[in-house]
């Protein structure tokens, strides 16, 4: 079974593009150039050195000796909070400006939600002088002040969507509907493995150089370029999707992903899509989403804002549904001890989305001399306010 997108941009039965008339020809221009640009050597020149110089690539494999000996195993970090603005995200951003760039692109749209794929996109805008425009739902513009302090500093117009229930959705609609009227000079920036095709493939392409690096280091490290469990959260998944790229036909890899299961899989508060999902069309593309049986989206819920999203990417619909990926469902309490485990034995505090993939370590049997890979997706300075609220010495 091959995990690559197919030429109609389906993962199984997932993906595609589903989008109104008047998009048309905004994706075709992108489905017809993406793979030629991002493949041509001028642009993997620039992109490389961005990745590089700006964003601080490669990024280390750490051998966390503690965390490996609390659990019996041998535990290695891909460490993407190190990144310039701490996480995955900028590896995207940077794919995506340069893309803006060679279709000759004047102005940038990108909708946010707790403000961290905001953040990534107006800060590639400031490096190129790009014009960035940035939706965002009018609650979490309020939830999330100081990332819109930030994208306002580095040159962003963060417009408040008033719209719906005034989150991500919302925004997304916006964006898109901006996209609609400006198809000649604009580029939306989408934050993750999802919508219409070919963003999943574009923007899992990008975060591939995530296993690309795991490969050599591992080699490296431990002389063999492969791990037996790679482990990454996902929310849209695009950290997974990136960590998993080289491996998705290794058999001898298996793959676990950890979605947010909120305050529990049946609570009704959750965001366990992959796991309660049902197929339906959510942002352009056929995946798992969590809705009703009128088919009306419900809103998720999770303590990690970055795992808050109704869907999830249709490659990783594909890879759970076919069983290639082994899910685990975690709770906002088991990701945050999870969170301060790692925080005491690391000296690393991660993410809350990080978190998640850490929990899964309580969940997977790893043998003695077993090589475990955790996507350390980002670090936990945004997350300090709950992390300080749960502080019970
Ligand atoms: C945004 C974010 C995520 C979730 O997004 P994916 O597309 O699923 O990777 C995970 N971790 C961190 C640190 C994030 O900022």
């Amino acid at each position: 079974m091959g995990f690559a997108v197919d030429m109609q941009g389906f993962y199984g039965e997932y993906g595609g593009a589903y989008i109104p008339e008047m998009l048309y020809p905004n994706i075709k221009e992108l489905e017809d150039s993406y793979l030629n640009i991002v493949q041509s050597e001028s642009f993997q020149l620039r992109f490389r050195h961005l990745l590089k110089d700006y964003a601080g690539r490669p990024t280390p494999l750490f051998r966390a000796e503690r965390l490996s000996e609390h659990f019996g195993t041998q535990i290695f970090l891909k460490r993407e909070d190190l990144n310039h603005t701490g996480a995955h995200k900028i590896n995207n951003t940077i794919g995506q400006l340069l893309m803006a760039e060679r279709l000759n692109k004047k102005r940038i749209i990108a909708e946010t939600g707790a403000g961290q794929h905001g953040v990534a996109t107006a800060t590639v805008c400031a490096l190129t002088g790009m014009e960035c425009i940035v939706y965002m739902g009018a609650l979490d513009v309020e939830r999330q002040a100081s990332n819109v302090k930030k994208m306002k500093m580095l040159g962003a117009e963060v417009i408040p969507v008033h719209s719906g229930n005034k989150t991500l959705k919302d925004a997304t609609n916006e964006a898109i509907r901006d996209w609609i009227n400006h198809p000649v000079d604009t580029h939306y920036i989408i934050g993750s493995v999802v919508g219409p095709h070919p963003y999943p493939d574009m923007v899992t392409r990008f975060q591939s150089v995530i296993s690309e690096e795991i490969r050599i280091q591992l080699m490296e490290q431990v002389g063999r370029d492969y791990p037996d469990y790679l482990v990454a959260c996902v929310g849209g998944g695009s950290n997974a999707a990136g960590a998993y790229y080289h491996y998705m036909d290794d058999d001898r890899v298996t793959l676990v992903s950890a979605e947010a299961a909120g305050l529990g899989v049946d609570s009704g508060k959750t965001a366990a899509t992959s796991l309660l999902g049902t197929p339906g069309i959510i942002h352009g593309s056929r995946t798992l989403l969590m809705q009703d049986d009128d088919g009306q989206i419900e809103e998720p819920y999770s303590i990690s804002a970055g795992l808050d999203y109704p869907g999830v990417g249709p490659l990783h619909a594909w890879l759970a549904r076919s069983g290639r990926a082994t899910l685990h469902a975690i709770t906002d309490e088991k990701a945050l001890q999870a969170a301060f485990l790692c925080t005491r034995k690391e000296g690393i505090i991660p993410a809350l989305e990080t978190a998640h993939a850490l929990a899964a370590l309580e969940l997977i049997t790893p043998g003695t001399d077993d090589v475990v890979v955790v996507n350390l997706s980002g670090r936990g300075d945004k997350d300090m306010e709950i992390y300080i609220d749960k502080l019970e010495i």
